[in-house]
């Protein structure tokens, strides 16, 4: 059977490497982006050169009509998805809970946690045996920031990645008697974009002496045990969590 796979925010960072590593192993990939057409359509092509499948779908996952549309095309494309990769996420400019308005803090929310949800139901709608389908697997991205907390930097996001924690527990208790497993990988530090956006693209380098590693991370190396929890190979892990934060 082909194994199709879905990868929110797979335009860049984390999730563009995860797609990459994904369409080698034979999986066909969504690349889910919000803006950037150019860097998905690179992952696709990307893909295609080295001899897999891959289409990249404009969707804001936490819009529940794009969540739809999304995974209504890669019904038409590739058929039923059969592992979920929540990877989307954002956070703002760093800052201090007594500075949040209600506005960002609703952005967080709705993109890192509604998106989560809102995928999670679309792919056991299609995975789950009670619903007639064959199972599947679905790995949260969250953070190590729903342990660390965010000080001062962004508790906003932190606390999005704590919901993120609690919707991979639940859930995976909720389905796994329906053949879905739900993990999840909590990474820190990674070398990405998405420091430029807290607005300090050179944050991980700034902190990477306070991490036991004495580095910061890279996306190949998040994308890796992502895929392992997807595989078979952790065929008897459900609600669970790998850090990848180098010891911190
Ligand atoms: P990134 O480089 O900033 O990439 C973010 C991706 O998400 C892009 O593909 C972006 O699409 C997409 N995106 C953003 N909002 C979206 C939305 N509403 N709908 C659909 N796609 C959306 O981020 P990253 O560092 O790879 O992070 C990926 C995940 O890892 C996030 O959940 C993040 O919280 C988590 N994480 C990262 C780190 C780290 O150090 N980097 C640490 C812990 C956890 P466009 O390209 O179109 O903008």
């Amino acid at each position: 059977m082909q194994q199709v796979m879905i990868v929110t925010g797979g335009s860049r960072g984390i999730g563009a490497a995860m797609a990459l590593l994904a369409a080698g192993r034979e999986y066909a990939v969504c690349v889910n982006y919000l803006r950037n057409s150019d860097a998905a359509a690179a992952v696709v092509q990307a893909v295609e050169q080295h001899g897999g499948q891959a289409f990249a779908v404009q969707a804001d996952v936490s819009r529940e009509n794009d969540v739809l549309r999304m995974f209504a095309a890669v019904d038409a494309r590739f058929g039923p998805v059969t592992a979920l990769v929540n990877n989307a996420g954002i956070l703002e400019t760093q800052q201090r809970v007594d500075q949040m308005t209600a506005d960002r803090i609703n952005r967080i929310l709705t993109t890192n946690v509604t998106s989560c949800f809102l995928c999670c139901r679309e792919a056991i709608r299609r995975m789950s045996t009670a619903h007639g389908g064959a199972g599947g697997s679905i790995v949260n991205v969250s953070s190590a920031a729903s342990r660390l907390g965010s000080p001062g930097e962004y508790v906003d996001y932190a606390a999005s990645k704590g919901a993120v924690d609690t919707l991979t527990i639940g859930l995976s208790k909720e389905v796994a008697a329906e053949g879905i497993r739900v993990n999840a990988v909590r990474p820190a530090f990674i070398y990405t974009d998405i420091h430029a956006s807290g607005g300090e693209p050179g944050r991980v380098d700034r902190v990477a002496g306070s991490v036991p590693m004495q580095r910061g991370g890279h996306p190949e190396e998040v994308a890796r045990a992502i895929l392992w929890l997807l595989s078979d190979e952790a065929s008897y892990a459900t609600g669970t969590f790998i850090e990848l934060a180098g010891g911190k």
